[in-house]
């Protein structure tokens, strides 16, 4: 995703992000530093399973969420014992971290609730009146959030599934728990509807939603499937080959492209569960979310 930052220690700096996005204080920020090292600046009584997980995926789409040093600001995580942390893989933004001599905050450059931005237009069209500089490092090469992993008794918990796989994790730790929406939320930001365009999103199986309520004004997000019956400018696939990776890369985007179109809402359809595919429904579900 593209971020919005701030330095994780500037009161000031950190509240302006929560301003721009129009994000509740309830939802706490996720802290990026440059590598693995810096772990120790934020975090105490770092757990064997963190380290292990820090070794293999970082830089990457991994937040692991541990208990924090008291400099923290409270803002930053919403008041919680634990502080979520990230080393990106991306050069652009490694190398910004490695001139700062702070970590720094960032959540999504996208307003609180709507399709993350994978791209610095993406940044542009929403936020560009409200912020002053944007790094253009190209289109995101994951397409997806992070996953956010956290210890609990012990045991690493999955609290939001992204750009490492489940079967990614489990190969380095062994079995690892989901929690889902239906378990009380421990990480607050995970709200049931989010990742939303404006447009209503039905997600089914779309031979039978368009059987039922015709293919006129209706926009198509599939995953590979072509549809005859509704105009091709209407319909978008994640991947016309069935690659969960090209589907991920693509999501978001797609989402902004049928959001944009005249149409009265989106049917789609969910991938495959597995791997990528788990991150790719989730976000899915939670776009369609009422
Ligand atoms: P994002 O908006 O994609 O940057 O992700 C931020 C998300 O990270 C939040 O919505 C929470 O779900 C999660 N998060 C951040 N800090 C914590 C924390 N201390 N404990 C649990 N989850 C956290
Ligand atoms: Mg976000």
């Amino acid at each position: 995703m593209y971020g919005l930052g701030a330095n994780a220690f500037d009161l000031s700096a950190v509240s302006r992000i929560f301003e721009v996005k129009n994000r509740p204080h309830f939802d706490p920020l996720i802290v990026h530093m440059p590598s693995a090292s810096h772990l120790t600046d934020v975090a105490v009584d770092v757990n064997p399973i963190v380290n292990q997980l820090a070794d293999h995926f970082w830089p990457g789409p991994l937040t692991l969420v541990v208990p924090r040093k008291d400099h923290i600001p409270d803002l930053v995580t919403s008041g919680l014992p634990t502080v979520a942390i990230r080393v990106p893989d991306h050069s652009l933004a490694l190398s910004l971290l490695n001139r700062l001599d702070f970590p720094l905050a960032c959540p999504s450059a996208n307003p609180f609730g709507y399709v993350s931005p994978t791209t610095a237009q993406h940044v542009a069209d929403q936020l560009g009146d409200h912020i002053s500089y944007i790094l253009d490092g190209g289109p995101c090469h994951i397409g997806i959030e992070s996953t956010i992993v956290g210890i609990e008794n012990g045991y690493p918990v999955i609290y939001r599934p992204g750009g490492v796989t489940k079967e990614q994790i489990e190969d380095i730790v062994g079995p690892v728990n989901t929690l889902t929406s239906k378990v009380k939320p421990v990480a607050p930001g995970m709200l049931k509807h989010h990742y939303a365009p404006n447009k209503s999103i039905i997600i089914g199986n779309i031979a039978d939603l368009l059987d039922q309520h015709g293919p006129n004004q209706v926009g198509i997000l599939s995953y590979s499937t072509h549809f005859d019956q509704v105009s091709n400018k209407r319909q978008i696939q994640l991947s016309a080959n069935g690659s969960l990776i090209e589907a991920a890369q693509n999501l978001f985007a797609s989402l902004r492209k049928l959001d944009g179109m005249n149409i009265s809402h989106i049917f789609a359809e969910l991938v495959p569960e597995r791997g990528l595919g788990v991150a790719i429904n989730n976000r899915l579900r939670r776009a369609a979310s009422k």
